[in-house]
Parts: C-alpha cells; sequence; structure tokens
C-alpha cells in the first residue's frame, strides 16, 4: 500500500471473509442475467472453477478505505519521520496564517 499521510509505501495485513455460492445448472449463462454478485452459476458439466477473479475481487474489497501506516510497538507513527516534520510545520504555518474570509467573523467563535 501506499500511506495516505507520507506517501510512502507499507505492508498491510489484510483478513475478510466471503461466501460465494456457485450452483450447478443445465444452462448457465441465462442463469446470471440474475445479477446476484454472490452467485455464481456453472454448468452441471463443468468439473473446474477458476477463482482467480474472485480471490482478486476480496482482496480489493478487504482493502480499507484510509492506508495508513500502524503504529510502532511503542506506538510511535510508523509513517516517515521526515514527511511528519513536514507536515507539522506546514499545520503550525496554517494556524498561523488566519483565512481573511474568516476576518470578522472571528469574534463569535468562542460564543
Ligand atoms: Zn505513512
Amino acid at each position: 500500500m501506499i500511506c495516505d499521510r507520507c506517501g510512502q509505501p507499507f505492508e498491510m495485513q489484510l483478513w475478510d471473509d466471503f461466501n460465494q455460492v456457485v450452483k450447478l445448472v443445465d444452462n448457465p449463462e441465462a442463469m446470471s442475467e440474475d445479477e446476484d454478485p454472490d452467485v455464481t452459476y456453472i454448468s452441471r458439466t463443468e468439473s473446474h472453477l477458476n477463482v482467480a477473479d474472485f480471490i482478486y475481487e476480496f482482496i480489493n474489497l478487504s482493502i480499507p478505505m484510509q492506508r495508513i501506516h500502524p503504529d510502532d510497538a511503542n506506538g510511535k507513527s510508523g509513517c516517515d519521520p521526515k514527511v511528519l516534520e513536514m507536515l507539522e510545520k506546514m499545520k503550525q504555518q496554517g494556524d498561523q496564517q488566519t483565512n481573511p474570509i474568516w476576518k470578522g467573523l472571528e469574534k463569535f467563535r468562542d460564543n
């Protein structure tokens, strides 16, 4: 994965559980129009099923929306320290510069 916070690659352990029902039918092409993604129809005469596409899809579904370096054993961020330092600097600069859009509204902020 590429970390959303620091942009550096890292390994993420994935775990998830999916069920796929495979039904043996006489006419699988006609049955597939049911559009249920959890059910796959194959011909009764079929002896093999290629699960590569399922595995690929399940892996993609198990990847979380937000991908951030996990903390290390000491509870410290696993992100690139140089990037963290830069982000912290940018945050401090952002705090100092108040957006002129909000000028005049500041007096209401603490109410
Ligand atoms: Zn990171």
